[in-house]
């Protein structure tokens, strides 16, 4: 599968110069399958620029576009993302239904003309809304989707993508739960505390996941959904995961925040964990294969 990055940026897009290297978009990922298959995460505003892509490339004419839960962040492109308004793509919206609310509802109250000049109805594509529940197992042509309940508000989901014995997590709006009275993770805490997510990602080849904050002030940040950095290393570690990709980073964290997030984490995997698992910031544009 090949991946992109499309936005990387959490709770706000934040364009400017000083988020020009990471980028200020949010949440957006795209997977094209060997087979050729479009698999989108999360239709951040950095769906935007990838619903043009699509829309130039004559091929794709499905897209398969899982959302993670419906904040802000997650959704704000879709009303612009251009293959809604053309009538030779299949969209497929899958979605984790909380107390029965979710998928057209929930699009259909961003595009009420309170908020937003057009409604669904003016959509040419053939648009299909999916519930899944917790532990279904979607197949898409050679490829299978996994999905497990995020420590985040009700009802948020991650997603792992397999394809050929590779496998790829898309972990965002995530708190790592870490015990109040110690300032920093351990090895025994992390597996006690996230026992359910740490058998979800073992042995994964990509794990991307939520480091929207430092250690050092996640104090004022607990219980806030997120995770902080020295976690997501010691996750990661735990788990096994060959290549970790910190993502949805804060809005307040300019371009050298995100330098500096990056190097702690490395430095908390290579010397104070001896770990095998190798990390990457993400940043909008970056690809790789796997
Ligand atoms: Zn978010
Ligand atoms: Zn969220």
């Amino acid at each position: 599968m090949k991946v992109k990055f499309w936005g990387v940026r959490g709770s706000l897009p934040v364009p400017g110069k000083e988020t020009v290297r990471y980028g200020g978009n949010t949440a957006s990922l795209e997977i094209i399958t060997e087979n050729k298959e479009e698999i989108l995460f999360d239709a951040g505003t950095g769906i935007y620029k990838l619903g043009k892509k699509l829309l130039n490339e004559k091929y794709t004419k499905t897209i398969h576009l899982f959302l993670t839960h419906f904040h802000w962040d997650h959704i704000q492109g879709l009303p612009f993302f251009a293959p809604f308004f053309d009538k030779d793509f299949h969209i497929k919206i899958y979605f984790y239904q909380v107390n029965g609310v979710g998928g057209r509802q929930v699009l259909e109250s961003q595009l009420n003309p309170k908020f937003f000049p057009i409604t669904c109805d003016i959509f040419s594509a053939n648009v299909e809304f999916v519930a899944i529940n917790e532990l279904d197992e979607i197949k898409i042509n050679g490829v299978t989707i996994k999905n497990t309940l995020n420590h985040h508000s009700a009802g948020t989901v991650s997603y792992k993508v397999i394809e050929n014995g590779k496998s790829l997590v898309f972990m965002t709006d995530n708190e790592l739960y870490c015990k109040k009275e110690e300032s920093h993770p351990t090895v025994e805490s992390m597996c006690d505390l996230n026992k359910d997510l740490v058998e979800f990602v073992k042995n994964s080849d990509a794990l991307i996941h939520d480091t929207q904050y430092f250690e050092f002030n996640f104090s004022e940040k607990l219980g806030w959904g997120h995770s902080n950095n020295a976690a997501v290393a010691y996750f990661a570690h735990v788990s096994k995961v060959k290549n970790l990709y910190l993502f949805h980073y804060d809005p307040d964290h300019s371009d050298e925040k995100v330098d500096k997030l990056f190097n702690q984490t490395k430095d908390i995997l290579s010397n104070e964990l001896n770990s095998e698992t190798e990390v990457t910031a993400s940043y909008e544009g970056l690809e790789f294969i796997l």
